[in-house]
């Protein structure tokens, strides 16, 4: 059992592979090499800045679909192109290209479109688009979820797509030496309809592939307007192309993209802070002994993970020390990131979120859980800095007791993480498919969404109901409502 910090390997990585996105550990190991002062846990200045930035945009595509992230990168003029995380944004999607391997077939529909990711960020640096988008113009990009025309739709989910498409704004400074980056997950807009949007939009055929699209945005997109306005009118535009279900969800989206970004920000910025100081301490900990946050988190959830994750940690526990190399740092990110991911969703009523969770431990303890995430939200805003740990360290048991995973967009993959015999316990008790969508509240009461103006979107067992978009929800009969900002 005691573990030799000298017998312990680093993960092995392919060399290749090191597209940040494709490194679960980049943020790790970012902080780690920008450690200033060890003892006092100092980092060097704009780098947790950076890794907060980062991990707002990752819960937002994880379970805060309706949060459109901004994210700001600056020109170096060393690299002549524009950094993330100390890393250029051309170099970054180069690599990505290039750690696929182009003899596999299953990975060549992926190669297509991180060359598309290359082009995108070339072209912002190209002379004539560069000077457009300095004087205003905005670079649209839609990628939307590869058909299965183009990749067997499982081989894509084991990439991370679902059925969303990925809508991005990007804009420059008048100078040039800063450039924002707004992205958004807009669901239920199939492919066709893009295909067929733009190809009346812009007098020229579209074919109706992902591929098509992004090159299509790659070679023409430029626009003009505030990124509400373009938003707002490639939506409204689209939402013609669609059947009646899709164009109220489509509607719905735009509202809140509209109208809810400020405290969806507030929100995901909260969790992310919460992810942060967890890489902070892996950051810190990293090569050497685990600090009690971290065996905290880590013995929380100890009996509810896989065997192997067990026999992991079990090699790496001295005692009441457990060394912290690679896979162990992995592995809590893992935890941390599922768990705050979820508990993020539910706190903002992500619509997937609830579903999620609720095909797990049923729509009244969802609730149960949006409501605690929501005490300890308002706890934090009365009194920051104040004691909650009891109560995030209950609902992270509670999700990994459950075994509830993640949806696509997550950055992590999580498959396999927690323990079969929660998740088969689980399965038994409740029973697949007794989710169903209602238009009511209730047949006597209807929600707060239609005061408001707004579409109801409820998710129903027979007998709970819960409304995601006014937040408005009945247990037992009794009713409730999640606060938008306490
Ligand atoms: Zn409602």
């Amino acid at each position: 059992m005691a573990a030799r910090a000298e017998t312990i390997t680093l993960i092995e990585q392919p060399e290749v592979i090191n597209r940040r996105t494709d490194n679960p550990l980049f943020n790790v190991h970012y902080l780690h090499a920008n450690v200033v002062d060890h003892k006092h846990g100092i980092f060097a200045p704009g780098v947790e800045e950076d890794v907060l930035e980062q991990d707002v945009t990752d819960i937002a595509e994880a379970d805060v679909h309706k949060l459109a992230p901004i994210v700001i990168q600056r020109f170096d003029p060393n690299r002549q192109q524009f950094i993330s995380l100390g890393t250029g944004t051309v170099d970054n999607n180069i690599r990505g290209v290039e750690s696929l391997d182009t003899e596999d077939p299953d990975s060549l529909f992926e190669f297509h479109r991180r060359v598309e990711e290359v082009t995108d960020e070339v072209s912002i640096l190209d002379p004539e688009v560069n000077s457009a988008m300095r004087r205003g113009k905005k670079k649209l990009s839609l990628s939307p979820t590869p058909t299965h025309h183009e990749v067997d739709p499982d081989v894509a989910a084991s990439f991370g797509y679902d059925d969303r498409t990925m809508l991005r704004l990007q804009s420059l400074s008048a100078d040039g030496q800063t450039k924002a980056m707004q992205s958004f997950s807009l669901f239920d807009v199939p492919t066709k309809a893009w295909a067929s949007y733009l190809s009346d939009r812009y007098g020229e055929e579209v074919e109706p592939t992902a591929l098509a699209i992004m090159q299509f945005c790659n070679r023409v997109i430029l626009e003009e307007g505030s990124n509400e306005e373009i938003v707002n009118d490639f939506l409204n535009g689209v939402m013609n192309y669609l059947e009646e279900d899709d164009r109220i969800s489509v509607k719905r989206q735009l509202d809140a993209f509209l109208n809810e970004q400020a405290e969806l920000k507030l929100k995901a910025r909260a969790y992310a802070e919460e992810k942060l100081a967890v890489e902070k301490e892996l950051a810190l900990s990293l090569n050497g002994w685990a600090s009690q946050p971290i065996l905290t988190l880590v013995r929380n959830v100890y009996e509810n993970l896989e065997s192997t994750h067990k026999e992991l940690l079990d090699q790496r526990f001295d005692g009441q020390n457990l060394y912290v190399d690679d896979l162990v740092a992995l592995l809590v990110l893992k935890i941390k990131t599922v768990t705050i991911d979820n508990r993020a969703g539910l706190a903002t009523m992500n619509e997937r979120t609830v579903r999620r969770v609720a095909s797990r431990i049923g729509l009244e303890a969802t609730i149960g859980l949006a409501e605690r995430e929501q005490h300890i939200y308002q706890m934090q805003q009365m009194e920051p800095g104040v004691d909650n740990v009891f109560m995030v360290l209950r609902n992270e048991q509670l999700i990994a007791e459950a075994g509830v995973g993640c949806g696509g967009g997550c950055s992590v993959e999580v498959v396999g993480l927690f323990s079969e015999d929660a998740r088969i316990a689980l399965e038994a008790g409740l029973g697949k498919g007794t989710l169903y969508s209602s238009s009511d509240l209730d047949k006597n009461s209807k929600c707060n969404c239609g005061k408001h103006g707004k579409k109801a979107k409820v998710i129903s067992d027979g007998q709970n109901v819960v409304c995601t978009t006014c937040r408005t929800y009945q247990v037992r009969g009794k009713r409730g409502q999640l606060k938008a900002v306490a």
